[in-house]
């Protein structure tokens, strides 16, 4: 094996694609769900709040700028939308915002602005279409564009047992062919006057039914972004495997336990299936992501290290950690992190330092796991294919 990528999320596929597109022989391996599988759908490179300027007026803003190969990848995902305008999109709580780009099931609203959206209005415990239209047409975007937000009654073709299924078992349900026919025609009966409709995060977990069923629709259909742990997650990690199994990317489910040197480059221990196997590459990408996927863990206060928590990776391996241009791990502090200090923002901050070591074989790093990088989709897309090159183009050397 040439290139070896610890981790299933959007930085570790990123990298293995690259890799493959490189002509690296290339393993992934990933073992639980990640940032990736629990993001909402909406696209950023910064944090969208944190985003220098952007403008609610969505569709006269500059969209992400993607370089061609993030392009490249982002069609060869197939589960995204990124276009040369901002999007604007709408949580499950009204709040309307910008975006660089979304899940393609998600309603961009942008091209929408001083039109006729309806709200539908479908009796479930997790939404309440009186409310979100309420918290959307105080926007900034709604009131600036005349968009008008109406909530209509919609019958969402359903079985028995819907309105107490959760998001993602009620959108599971619409990755069957027969219940997206129903939907369509549901909506085509009830469009009317109508110019779009904003429905719940319920339009499959697998990427293509939001496709599916707005073909031969004259009226625009897509979701607000996704719970956490919603559809937009399950769909990425759909297009992921879709993807990797494309590009005969091999998948080893399984935890990787060590980073080691090996002759010829590197070993990757790995339990499986209650085995342990060791492989041996040319190159490592470690794209194991933060605190939430567990690639960064927080380590307790111990004697020896007496108050306060520390970080490490969640995996042995030669890298440094880093939190604020500091170095930091659980060995290098005696009195540990002060998060109360710091905020939880610390957690979001913390990472390992990429490449990790000056020497030209050095342990490449993309995603959450780097320390200081914005946690974002598009960061994620972009370090991924960034060391997946890298690592395929010294793994030929
Ligand atoms: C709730 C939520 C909402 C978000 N909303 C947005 C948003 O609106 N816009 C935006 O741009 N970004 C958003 N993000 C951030 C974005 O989703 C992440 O920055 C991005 O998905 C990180 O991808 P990653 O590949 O670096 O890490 P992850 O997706 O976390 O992937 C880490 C991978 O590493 C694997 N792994 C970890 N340890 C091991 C091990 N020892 N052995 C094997 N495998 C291992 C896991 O299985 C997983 O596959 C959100 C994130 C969350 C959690």
């Amino acid at each position: 094996m040439s290139v070896i990528v610890i981790g299933g999320g959007i930085a570790g596929t990123a990298a293995a694609w690259a890799a493959r597109r490189r002509g690296a022989a290339v393993a992934l391996v990933h073992d639980r769900a990640g940032a990736s599988e629990l993001m909402c759908g909406a696209l950023d490179r910064e944090p969208w709040h944190e985003a220098p300027g952007p403008s609610l007026a969505g569709d006269r803003s500059p969209g992400a700028g993607l370089a061609p190969l993030e392009a490249a990848f982002v069609a060869a995902l197939g589960a995204w939308h990124v276009g040369p305008r901002q999007a604007v999109v709408v949580t499950g709580a009204g709040i309307v915002r910008p975006a660089a780009g979304r899940d393609h099931a998600l309603l961009d609203l942008a091209p929408l602005a001083g039109r006729r959206i309806a709200v539908a209005d479908v009796a479930r415990g997790d939404w309440d279409a009186r409310a979100l239209a309420a918290v959307a047409r105080s926007s900034e975007w709604v009131r600036s564009t005349k968009t008008e937000i109406g909530i209509v009654e919609l019958d969402l073709a359903g079985a028995a047992g819907d309105a107490d299924l959760g998001a993602w078992e009620l959108a599971r349900r619409f990755d069957e062919p027969a219940r997206v026919e129903r939907l369509r025609e549901a909506f085509a009966r009830a469009s009317g006057a109508w110019d779009a409709w904003l429905v719940g995060p319920w339009l499959g977990t697998a990427s293509g039914v939001a496709t599916r069923l707005r073909e031969g629709l004259e009226v625009a259909v897509g979701e607000s972004v996704s719970p956490v742990g919603g559809p937009a997650g399950a769909r990425f990690a759909h297009a992921r495997d879709e993807l990797l199994a494309a590009e005969g990317v091999e998948v080893v489910r399984g935890a990787a336990l060590e980073v080691t040197r090996a002759s010829a480059g590197w070993a990757v221990r790995v339990r499986a299936e209650r085995r342990e196997e060791s492989h041996v590459c040319a190159r490592v990408v470690l794209a194991v992501g933060g605190v939430g996927a567990g690639g960064i863990v927080l380590t307790s206060p111990s004697e020896e290290r007496g108050v306060g928590v520390g970080f490490e990776l969640g995996l042995r391996a030669p890298v440094r950690m880093e939190l604020d241009g500091r170095e930091r791990d659980a060995a290098s502090s005696l009195f540990g992190i002060d998060l109360a200090a710091r905020g939880l923002g610390a957690l979001e901050r913390v990472g390992i330092v990429s490449p990790c070591g000056p020497e030209v074989d050095a342990l490449l790093a993309a995603g959450d796991v780097v320390a200081g990088r914005p946690r974002t989709v598009l960061e994620a897309v972009r370090a991924g294919l960034d060391a997946g090159e890298r690592a395929a183009s010294a793994a030929a050397a």
